[in-house]
């Protein structure tokens, strides 16, 4: 195909793929297929066609910058706030709106976008063909929808689907050249994703090279030169529970989901640990195969093949023709999935044979020739009993719901993530009112909705609280971000979860500083700043009356040795928003030291109005500049440069 044709077809389809979310996004705005999908569990999207362009052109940003956080803490921090559900009304809200109003979406569309896993601590390698998210669909009718779509493109009267458990776990890629397994790739931003190749061949069920002989068929196997398969890496639910009973009996805090653990062990940057934590594979989909016709030409003879070299598969994929027994096949997963060892959020639809999957073509974030659909999710209904305030490092305050103790999901449920204020605003949610808790694809708990109908006559509308809880300053809310933020360098709470951020395993890694020797050293004014960490002498780490012993030795020369690593843990530590691991390498890489960076102008992150940094977008660069043109930040640098810390660059990055 040329390439002017290629990108018209890509056009095409990349606009029917759209429109697709888009009637998808209408279906479930109307309360019936609402009540039917379980979805509300966010509040009623904006209808594109009530909205003026600047209440648009807002809500796109709000969205984005909404989207942009969500992604950040499920595909980088694997500790999502908010469920699955919610998640995917926020982006076919912004689609839907991208489409209405293409002025206000002036910088291209975000919700095309497949996510990014990419944690910056691995090396990142580039896949050799695009890897994929999937459509979704939570209705009977987008099901059937999407059927009749197939059959009016293909021009057939009816099509064969395989039906397959859909995996919640995490999207891997793992090459094998001339059968042997050689790399190990995460979905990362669906071109290039984290090499985890040590940590996947961990898993034991995964053979190290491709069976050659097949005893069932009596004869050789097909060989391709070079494979990517694609599939997922998960925990079982049994395994699951080991680890958070080993967890809670060494007085660690447990995990709140399968996937969340699956993902953060798949990140572990030691592959021991990651041994012993036993993940699991399973394979159900093809990228690159060379030679091409090496290619099994249908998905059930895919899934054939992939048994046949020995590779762990979908144990019991369906196959359905036509519409009718492909909706009962994706009924009898959603029945049968209580029963599965392994954390399921729904069935995937595929068109069974590949010329035909060749002929529907991908967008630049999923196939055309197949979609999820994802399953209700649990839901019970209690008490909301208060709402709390949780403060984060940046200020922003998270609030949460303190529910009456009901069970969900074969858990305890106390407490539910609120969003933030805006939203409580936006549903009218009320302290007393009864109000209906989900766990969506398993996911940590969420207040789905309420049940208006036993609100009592003196609940009164929420206010959101004018003075941070922890410090009394008046909050600020920004334009751009619906969160409240306490604007207080100095609040104890903020100075505490900044402290513990600087110090985790993932920033500068002080071993033996935990969150409640942080609350102690803040509480008794000896730590105001991560500089201060470097001031602490033996007896301050001593309760009254305490001997100087090995445990307080230990965290001295844990605090000195810190003082040595690399640059971009540093600056990852320092929090600043919208800079994570992968802007921390670049910055490391551009600046060399931490006064360097202290002293970054503006001409050095923008040249001709374009950013000059690769790998610093626009946000971070201005969130960079903000946090250093604040005195008390350029004084904790000279401090901790004044103190001894001299960060490495060395890392060969
Ligand atoms: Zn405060």
């Amino acid at each position: 195909m040329a390439p002017r044709e290629y990108v018209r077809v890509y056009l095409r389809l990349r606009l029917l793929g759209c429109l697709i979310l888009i009637c998808g996004f209408f279906a479930e705005a109307s309360p019936l297929s609402a009540a039917s999908a379980g979805s509300a569990a966010t509040p009623a999207p904006a209808d594109p066609h009530t909205l003026s362009p600047s209440d648009a052109s807002e809500r796109i940003d709000a969205l984005r910058t909404e989207i942009a956080y969500h992604d950040e803490l499920y595909f980088k921090k694997s500790t999502p706030v908010i469920s699955d559900a919610a998640y995917d009304q926020l982006k076919r809200e912004l689609v839907a709106l991208e489409l209405a109003f293409p002025a206000a979406a002036r910088d291209g569309a975000v919700a095309t976008e497949v996510g990014d896993d990419r944690a910056g601590s691995f090396a990142t390698y580039r896949h050799r063909m695009r890897m994929l998210s999937l459509n979704k669909s939570y209705t009977e009718k987008e099901l059937r929808a999407f059927d009749a779509r197939l059959m009016k493109q293909l021009g057939r009267r009816e099509l064969d689907y395989v039906v397959e458990p859909k995996f919640d776990g995490l999207a891997i890629s793992v090459t094998f050249e001339k059968g042997k397994l050689i790399r190990a790739v995460t979905r990362g931003n669906g071109a290039e994703g984290d090499d985890v190749t040590a940590n996947v061949r961990t898993i034991s069920a995964l053979a190290q090279a491709l069976r050659a002989a097949n005893p069932a068929a009596g004869a050789e196997n097909s060989m391709p030169d070079l494979v990517e398969l694609r599939g997922e890496i998960y925990i079982s639910y049994s395994e699951f529970e080991r680890i958070n009973r080993e967890r809670e009996s060494a007085g660690e805090p447990p995990f709140s989901n399968p996937r969340n653990l699956a993902a953060g062990t798949l990140k572990q940057l030691d592959p021991a640990v990651v041994a012993q934590r036993k993940l699991k594979i399973v394979f159900y989909g093809c990228g690159a195969c060379e030679p091409a016709q090496a290619r099994p030409e249908s998905q059930q003879a895919l899934l054939r093949q992939l048994r046949a070299w020995g590779l762990p598969t979908v144990e019991s994929p369906r196959v359905a023709h036509g519409a009718d027994a492909m909706w009962r096949a994706v009924q009898a997963v959603g029945r049968e999935r209580g029963k599965y060892d392994f954390p399921t959020d729904g069935a995937v639809v595929k068109l069974d044979e590949v010329a035909l999957q060749n002929q529907l073509g991908v967008t630049l974030q999923a196939p055309l020739w197949a979609i999820a659909y994802k399953f209700s999710p649990e839901r019970v209904e209690t008490q909301l009993r208060s709402i709390t305030l949780q403060i984060g490092r940046t200020g922003v305050l998270t609030p949460v719901a303190e529910l009456a103790p009901v069970k969900l999901g074969g858990s305890m449920i106390a407490r539910a993530s609120l969003f933030n204020a805006d939203e409580i605003m936006r549903r009218d949610i009320r302290v007393g009112d009864f109000v209906y808790v989900e766990k969506a694809g398993e996911i940590i708990p969420v207040v789905a909705a309420v049940n208006r109908a036993r609100r009592g006559p003196d609940a009164k509308p929420y206010v959101f609280p004018a003075v941070c809880p922890s410090c009394q300053s008046a909050l600020a809310q920004s334009v751009a971000e619906a969160a409240w933020r306490c604007p207080n360098m100095n609040c104890p709470t903020q100075i505490k979860r900044r402290v513990e951020h600087f110090a985790s395993a993932g920033c500068v890694g002080i071993r033996g500083i935990g969150p409640a020797t942080v609350d102690k050293l803040v509480e008794r004014g000896l730590v105001k700043n991560v500089a201060d960490l470097y001031r602490l002498r033996a007896e301050d780490l001593l309760s009254p009356g305490a001997q100087a012993g090995k445990s307080t030795d230990r965290l001295l020369t844990a605090i000195e040795q810190s003082k040595r690593i690399e640059l971009w843990r540093f600056i990852d530590g320092f929090g600043i928003p919208q800079v994570g691991p992968v802007a921390a390498r670049a910055l490391a890489r551009r600046f060399g030291g931490l006064a360097e960076l202290a002293r970054s102008r503006q001409e050095d992150f923008f040249q001709d109005g374009r950013t000059a940094i690769s790998g610093v977008g626009e946000g971070p660069a201005r969130a960079v500049l903000a946090y250093f043109a604040q005195t008390g930040n350029q004084e904790v640098i000279r401090d901790l440069v004044a103190l001894g810390v001299r960060p490495t660059t060395s890392d060969g990055l």
